[in-house]
């Protein structure tokens, strides 16, 4: 089965069997152990950097319902089924007024992969209005929830993605989310893009984060990626004043104070390496925000991909120090 369409990245890689399944009783009845080996649970692709033909099975929720739990004083719990589009549940949510998830907006993929991955923009992570996870254990194939703290959800990390990684298919989230006012607008020029005014709706703040998103990242439907591809570095305090002290009073290096250190933005370091809109082959660093690799070409093979990582590596490691790590899971 060709992979091209269901990967963001657009790599032309297959898959020697893919199952969907659209609802629990399907799930049960599937033997797992029985599909070619190994079996891979998949989303919408838009974190994966496939780097070959999967020689197994690849699997796919289509759960897709969405249903509101019932009130809590100011607060309304809705469940989601892990195989629906993650933006439509925040739009669903800020078109009935509802806060929380709106910072979040246009973030490509699955509802369970935001609970695997810890989606986050703007400020705010899905850990923050996720209540409890619903999943189905390969091992005992029985039905398992995790509450919140369960899930140790960190910086683009969780239990499902470290001890948890394979073991457990999320069938199902549920979400907290508000009536009362409480928009976040700290991070990301938010404010600006809301041209000074306060929002009144989590619409307004939808508006603009959108707004910010399309002009900063590519749209996964014309140019392939898989968004940030490296996480952002977080080095101690000493380091942090001599890449200050190198790169000279008139520069001010962009840094969050972290309580593990300091966290420099990985575009800043990979633009100073000169390496904003460097092209290896089909695969290029995104010229509006170096942070990302794009399939620049549409026919970029994995092994250009993989090249120009190790060149941004390489180039980072060299001038600053710093070691990159990469954010794309790679497959
Ligand atoms: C243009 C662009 C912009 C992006 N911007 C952001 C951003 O702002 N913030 C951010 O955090 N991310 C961002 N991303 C990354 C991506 O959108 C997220 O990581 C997203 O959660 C991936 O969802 P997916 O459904 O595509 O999962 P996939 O990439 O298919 O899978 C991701 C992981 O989740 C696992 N998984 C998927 N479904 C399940 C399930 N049901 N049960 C168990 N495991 C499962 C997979 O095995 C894999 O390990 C961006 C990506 C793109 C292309």
């Amino acid at each position: 089965m060709d992979l091209t369409r269901r990967n963001t990245f657009g790599m032309k890689v297959s898959c020697a069997c893919y199952v969907e399944y659209d609802s629990l009783e399907d799930l049960f009845s599937l033997d797992l152990d029985g599909l070619p080996q190994p079996v891979f649970h998949m989303g919408a692709g838009s974190n994966l950097l496939f780097t070959r033909d999967w020689p197994g099975t690849v699997l796919h929720s289509c759960i897709k319902f969405l249903r509101p739990m019932g009130l809590e004083e100011d607060e309304v719990l809705v469940e989601v089924g892990a195989g629906a589009v993650f933006d439509s549940f925040v739009e669903w949510a800020c078109s009935r007024g509802l806060w929380g998830a709106e910072n979040l907006s246009l973030i490509p993929g699955e509802v369970g992969a935001a609970a695997v991955q810890n989606i986050g923009a703007y400020g705010v992570e899905a850990g923050d209005i996720i209540v409890r996870v619903n999943c189905f254990d390969r091992e005992t194939r029985e039905m398992v929830t995790f509450e919140n703290a369960d899930c140790r959800y960190g910086y683009r990390s969780s239990f499902f993605k470290e001890e948890g990684k394979g073991r457990y298919i999320i069938t199902s989230v549920l979400f907290r989310l508000s009536r009362k006012y409480s928009p976040k607008l700290e991070y990301g020029g938010i404010r600006a893009a809301l041209g000074g005014r306060q929002p009144m709706l989590p619409d307004d703040v939808r508006r603009a984060v959108s707004e910010i998103r399309r002009a900063k990242l590519p749209d996964p439907s014309e140019t392939g990626s898989a968004g940030s591809f490296f996480k952002n570095p977080v080095i101690s305090r000493e380091h942090f004043e001599r890449i200050e002290a190198e790169a000279g009073p008139d520069v001010r290096v962009p840094h969050f104070d972290t309580p593990e250190g300091v966290k420099v933005p990985a575009a800043w370091m990979i633009e100073r390496c000169g390496l904003k809109g460097a092209q290896l082959g089909g695969a290029a660093v995104y010229d509006k925000q170096p942070l990302v690799i794009v399939n620049l070409t549409g026919q970029a093979a994995p092994e250009e991909v993989l090249a120009l990582e190790q060149r941004i590596i390489a180039a980072v490691k060299e001038r600053f120090g710093v070691e990159l790590h990469p954010e794309v899971e790679h497959i």
